[in-house]
């Protein structure tokens, strides 16, 4: 591959990432809507807030932390399949990329099916992430008696550092994805997007918020608008004065924000209520797993699944966030608008500012030129958003 193409690909996976994934509004037949805020607080119509714009307040002296994560990347896109060997039947749900925690429970739904032919018992789980945890909550829904071995915690999983915008993005490479996994793909994200729907609300840390894609450029559309508009609603491209936004090309949605520890947390304990079990284990090699007493055996491990199986394809995509303070009336999210990936997401305990994409980066320190690339750009365009009320 000449250092071109690397570095033209690696422009595109950015594109895609979290942060920049745009949509195509043609495609999606959507409809421009003019401002004029129907109670008078705004002078912008918003389809689900009743609230006027408010701008995160942006600084470095407010940083309460910054974190690093590896998202599981593979260019061909996650694998849900059946091995056996030596009569233990492994099935493998690993290498979500940038979509992990938005495909959960459909990629686990898929993981599960793959068992439907096997005598309901005692199952294993590698993997205590999100992929764990979903699957292991369907496997007892539909009788067996699961036990997670896993390295580390649930809240030192990758799925714990992931800022949580349902959106399926950076998920796969359009240029090698096969047509059958982009079916997967599809399948994974419609069931997922159901499920999530059930468990709106405080307890799970899920909630639907407005999403405002921002860009200078025309916007090419990102794969999972493109592809699956139905799992978005109120899909608007907005017009210079429909918007506070500093950016040329605005487009509006409504999706879910799951936030990952409230969201990791309370699966956890449903699956010990459900009378699961975990057991502290790291794996070194395959078998190790062989050696389990049960004969199903999910693995769950995300990236580690590159050491363990030996899958060479898997790449890490490491990618970096910045935390303040929580503002409870700043109640949008942000994907756009700066140098590189940007993104502004308002949990409820904090504020999420994101974010970086590099991939092939193991490197597991933060780095202070990521973090204060995140704090210039995001504060510029928060400095920029017009408070007109
Ligand atoms: C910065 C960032 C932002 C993101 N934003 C989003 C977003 O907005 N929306 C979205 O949908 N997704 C997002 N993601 C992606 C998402 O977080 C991941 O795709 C998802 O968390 C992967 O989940 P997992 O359970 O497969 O892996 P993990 O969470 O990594 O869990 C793997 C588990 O396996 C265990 N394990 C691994 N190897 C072994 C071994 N050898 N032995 C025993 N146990 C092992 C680990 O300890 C861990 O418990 C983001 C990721 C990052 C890093």
């Amino acid at each position: 591959m000449t250092e071109d193409h690397d570095l033209s690909k690696r422009r595109m996976l950015r594109a895609l990432g979290a942060a920049s994934a745009l949509p195509v509004l043609a495609s999606l037949g959507a409809c421009t809507s003019g401002g004029g805020g129907a109670n008078g607080l705004s002078s912008y119509a918003r389809p689900f807030s009743r609230q006027p714009f408010v701008a995160p307040r942006i600084s470095e002296d407010r940083i309460l932390r910054v974190i690093v994560g590896h998202r599981p990347f593979r260019p061909s896109g996650f694998v849900v399949k059946r091995e056996t060997y030596d009569k233990k039947e492994i099935i493998h749900n690993y290498g979500h990329g940038g979509g992990g925690i938005s495909l959960s429970w459909g990629s686990s739904a898929l993981a599960v099916q793959q068992a439907t032919s096997l005598p309901v018992g005692d199952a294993a789980v590698i993997g205590a992430g999100i992929m764990g945890l979903t699957t292991a909550r369907l496997l007892q829904d539909a009788g067996w008696n699961v036990t997670i071995y896993t390295r580390a915690p649930s809240r030192h999983s990758v799925s714990n550092v992931g800022a949580g915008q349902w959106a399926p993005t950076s998920v796969f490479d359009e240029d090698v994805a096969s047509d059958a996994f982009v079916a997967q793909y599809k399948y994974a994200s419609r069931i997922a997007h159901h499920a999530y729907q059930n468990l709106v609300g405080a307890d799970y840390g899920v909630s639907f918020k407005e999403n405002y894609y921002l860009s200078d450029e025309p916007q090419e559309g990102g794969y999972y608008l493109r592809e699956m508009p139905e799992l978005f609603t109120s899909v608007v491209n907005l017009e210079p004065g429909q918007h506070p936004f500093p950016s040329r090309y605005v487009t509006q949605t409504v999706t879910m924000l799951v936030e990952p520890a409230m969201f990791l947390r309370r699966v956890r304990s449903d699956f010990f209520v459900a009378g699961g079990k975990m057991v502290a284990r790291d794996f070194k090699d395959i078998s190790m797993v062989l050696a389990l007493p049960e004969t199903t055996i999910f693995n769950c491990t995300g990236l580690g699944a590159k050491a363990l199986f030996g899958d060479d394809e898997m790449q890490p995509a490491k990618g970096q966030l910045v935390f303040l303070p929580p503002d409870p009336a700043v109640d949008y999210l942000t994907v756009g608008g700066g140098s590189d990936v940007t993104y502004m997401f308002p949990r409820k305990g904090e504020i999420l500012l994101g974010g970086s994409f590099e991939l092939g980066d193991w490197s597991r320190e933060p780095e202070a030129e990521v973090t204060q690339r995140i704090i210039a750009d995001n504060r510029s365009l928060f400095e920029r958003v017009s408070t007109r009320v």
